[in-house]
C-alpha cells in the first residue's frame, strides 16, 4: 500500500483530496496548520522545514517512506500592489511556493530510493489569467506552474512525475471567505451565471483529478497545468 502525505489536508481541497485517497485504499497523512484530530493528521508548517522534516520523520516510522505528494496548502492575500509591503509579499510567496519547495525536499529522497513518485502541485486559475489586486498570490502560483515543469523534466527518468492543478471557483472556506469580504466581484451564486458548467466546483472535482494523476495509468503524464474550473479558464 502506497503512502501519501497531503498539505493543507485539514480543510477545503486538501480535506477532500486526504478523503478521497483514503477511500482508494493509499494511507494518508495529513498536514495542515490547525490539523483537527482526524487521524494520521500532524500539525506543520509548510514554511518551516524543521517541522515538515520532523514530520515527515514521523509518517516514515508509522506508514513508510511516502512516494504520493499533493501540494495544497495555501494562502491568498487582496490588496493593491502599491499597498502590499514586502512581509506580505514574502508571506505569501512564502507559503505558496516555498512550501512546496520545502515538502518536495522532505518527500524526494524517499521518492528516488523506490524509482516511484507523484508529486501534485496545486497552484491557480488566477496564474492562467492574472488577478487584480492578487499580484504576490499570481506570482507565487505562477512560479509553482515552473516548478512543475522544471521538475517534471529532471525527475522523469527517476520514475517521479509532477503535475499541477489550478483550481477555478472552488466551494471551499477560502472562496466563501472571499465572498464575505467582497473581493470577488459579486458572490458565487451570481459567478455561476458566468460560469459555463453553471455551478460552484467542489472540492471533490480537485480531488479526482488528484487522485487520477497519481494512479498507475497517469504514468505518462508528467509536466503539465491541468485546469479544473467549469470552463471559467480554457
Ligand atoms: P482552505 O480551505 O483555506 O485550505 C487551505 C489550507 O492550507 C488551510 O487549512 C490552511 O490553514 C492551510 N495552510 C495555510 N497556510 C499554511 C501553512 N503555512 N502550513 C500548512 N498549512 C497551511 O483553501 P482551499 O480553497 O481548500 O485551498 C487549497 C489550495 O487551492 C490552495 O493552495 C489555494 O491557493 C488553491 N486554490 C483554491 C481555489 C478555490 O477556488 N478554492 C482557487 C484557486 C486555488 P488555515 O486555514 O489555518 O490558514
Amino acid at each position: 500500500m502506497k503512502t501519501a502525505v497531503v498539505t493543507g489536508g485539514g480543510s477545503g481541497i486538501g480535506k477532500a483530496v486526504v478523503d478521497r485517497l483514503r477511500a482508494d485504499g493509499y494511507r494518508v497523512a495529513a498536514l495542515d496548520l490547525r490539523p483537527g484530530d482526524a487521524e494520521d493528521t500532524y500539525a506543520a508548517d509548510v514554511t518551516d522545514p524543521l517541522q515538515i522534516a520532523t514530520a515527515l520523520a514521523d509518517i516514515r516510522e508509522k506508514m513508510g517512506p511516502a512516494t504520493i505528494l499533493v501540494n495544497a496548502a495555501g494562502l491568498d492575500g487582496f490588496k493593491r500592489f502599491i499597498n502590499i509591503d514586502f512581509d506580505e509579499w514574502r508571506k505569501v510567496i512564502d507559503v505558496n511556493l516555498h512550501g512546496i519547495y520545502h515538502c518536495v525536499q522532505a518527500v524526494l529522497p524517499g521518492m528516488l530510493d523506490a524509482g516511484w513518485g507523484r508529486i501534485v502541485n496545486i497552484s491557480s486559475s488566477s496564474a492562467h489569467s492574472g488577478q487584480p489586486f492578487m499580484a504576490h498570490y499570481v506570482a507565487a502560483k505562477s512560479a509553482v506552474n515552473g516548478l512543475t515543469k522544471a521538475l517534471a523534466l529532471e525527475l522523469g527518468p527517476n520514475g517521479v512525475t509532477v503535475n499541477a492543478v489550478p483550481p477555478g471557483f472552488i466551494d471551499t472556506p477560502m472562496l466563501r471567505t472571499a465572498e464575505t469580504k467582497r473581493r470577488l466581484g459579486g458572490t458565487v451564486e451570481e459567478h455561476i451565471q458566468r460560469t459555463p458548467v453553471r455551478r460552484v466546483g467542489r472540492p471533490e472535482d480537485i480531488a479526482a483529478m488528484c487522485a487520477f494523476l497519481i494512479s498507475e495509468e497517469a504514468g505518462y503524464i508528467t509536466g503539465q497545468v491541468i485546469g479544473v474550473n467549469g470552463g471559467r479558464n480554457t
